[in-house]
C-alpha cells in the first residue's frame, strides 16, 4: 500500500457535533425542555438551574453540554468525575469560573466523595469552604464562586447520591434514537464529510447503529473507508452491507462483544439467570462496560431481560444465535 497524502480531514467526531439546539437531531422532549430552561433563564437574565444529562454513552450528552454554553453565549469548562479526586481539584476549577460559565462534569457519578461534598455548597450557595492544614489546627476558608451552571453527565443516574441528584433543577433523560432519526444524523454527517451516501445505505447503517448517533457516525466512517478502497467512493446498499460484515456488525446491530455476552448467557449459563458481574468475567470484559454499554442495548433489542435473580436470555435472544429456546421459556 502506498501512502499518498494525509490531510486533516478529521476522522473523529468533533467536526460532526451539532452546534445549536436546532442542529441537534432527535430527543424532541429533551430539546423542548432544555429550550424552556435556557430561554426562561435568559429572559430573566439569570444563570439557569443546574442540569443533569442522563443516558447511555454516545447519545449526545457532551454535544448538548457544548450546545448549552453556545445557546447561553457563555464559556464551557470541561472536566470529569474521575479527574476530581480531591476537593482541591474541584476548588481550583470552581475558583477559575467567570459569572455565567457552564461547568461540564462528565461521568459525574465517579467523582470522589470530598469533591462531591464541596460541590453541594458550590451548587447551592456559590461558595466553597477550602480547608487549610490538618488536624486540630485546620481552618476552613470560605471562598465565593461566580454564579455558574453545572451540567453533569452520567450513564448511571442511579449511582448518584440523593443530595447531589436533588441539587439539579432539571434532569434530561436521553433515550436511544429511532432509526429514522439516525438516518437524519447520517445524512447530516455524510454532507459534512463529503460522502456520497445513498438513502438505502443510510437506512441500513441506521438500523445497525444500536440507537446511538456516535455509533452511526463511526460506522459511516468505516463504510466510507470501504467505499473508497474497494469501490468508487459511493456508499451504496451493497457497499454498506459488505463493509459492515467486515467490521462484524450484524443485521440487528450487535457487535462482537454484544454477541459474546449473549452467547455466554445462552451457552455457558443455559440462558440464565446470571449476575452481570459473572457474565462480564465470562466474556473477559469489565462489568461496567457490559452493564452500561451492552446490556441496555440487548435489553432494548428484546434479546435479554433483567429479572430480580439476574439476566436471562429471551426467546428472541436464542433465535438471534440460531438456537431454539428451551420449552416453557417465559421471556
Ligand atoms: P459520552 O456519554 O460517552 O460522552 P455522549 O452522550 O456525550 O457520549 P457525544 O460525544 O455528545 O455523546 O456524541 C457523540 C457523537 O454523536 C457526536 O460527536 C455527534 O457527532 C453525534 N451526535 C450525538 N447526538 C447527536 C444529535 N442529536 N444530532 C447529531 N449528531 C449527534
Amino acid at each position: 500500500m502506498r501512502a499518498t497524502m494525509i490531510s486533516g480531514d478529521g476522522d473523529t467526531d468533533s467536526g460532526l457535533r451539532p452546534k445549536t439546539l436546532d442542529d441537534f437531531i432527535g430527543q424532541p422532549r429533551v430539546r423542548e425542555q432544555l429550550h424552556l430552561v435556557l430561554s426562561g433563564a435568559m429572559k430573566r437574565a439569570v444563570t439557569p438551574d443546574h442540569i443533569l444529562l442522563s443516558g447511555p454513552p454516545g447519545l449526545g450528552k457532551t454535544s448538548l453540554a457544548m450546545i448549552i454554553a453556545t445557546e447561553l453565549g457563555t464559556s464551557l469548562r470541561m472536566t470529569s468525575g474521575p479527574a476530581l479526586e480531591r476537593a482541591g481539584d474541584l476548588a481550583a476549577m470552581l475558583s477559575n469560573l467567570v459569572e455565567g460559565d457552564v461547568l461540564f462534569i462528565d461521568e459525574i457519578h465517579r467523582m470522589a466523595r470530598p469533591a462531591e461534598e464541596m460541590l453541594y455548597l458550590a451548587m447551592e450557595d456559590f461558595r466553597v469552604d477550602v480547608v487549610v492544614g490538618k488536624g486540630p489546627g485546620a481552618t476552613s476558608i470560605p471562598l465565593d464562586v461566580a454564579p455558574f451552571t453545572l451540567v453533569g453527565a452520567t450513564t448511571r443516574s442511579g449511582a448518584l447520591t440523593g443530595p447531589l441528584r436533588d441539587r439539579f433543577g432539571f434532569t434530561a433523560h436521553m433515550d436511544f434514537y429511532e432509526p429514522g432519526e439516525l438516518e437524519h444524523v447520517l445524512r447530516r454527517s455524510a454532507t459534512i464529510l463529503g460522502v456520497d451516501l445513498q438513502p438505502s445505505a443510510a437506512r441500513e447503517i441506521a438500523g445497525r447503529s444500536r440507537g446511538t448517533p456516535r455509533i452511526a457516525n463511526r460506522l459511516l466512517r468505516r463504510v466510507r473507508d470501504y467505499a473508497d478502497v474497494r469501490s468508487d467512493g459511493t456508499v451504496t446498499l451493497a457497499v454498506a452491507r459488505a463493509a459492515l460484515q467486515v467490521y462484524d456488525v450484524d443485521e440487528a446491530g450487535l457487535d462482537r462483544l454484544d454477541r459474546s455476552v449473549l452467547a455466554a448467557l445462552v451457552r455457558s449459563f443455559r440462558g440464565g439467570p446470571v449476575g452481570v458481574g459473572t457474565l462480564a468475567v465470562a466474556v473477559g470484559e469489565e462489568s461496567g462496560t457490559v452493564e452500561e454499554v451492552c446490556e441496555p442495548f440487548l435489553v432494548r433489542a428484546g434479546m435479554i431481560a433483567r429479572t430480580p435473580r439476574g439476566r436471562v436470555a429471551t426467546a428472541a435472544g436464542w433465535h438471534h444465535l440460531g438456537l431454539t429456546p428451551p420449552e416453557g421459556l417465559v421471556y
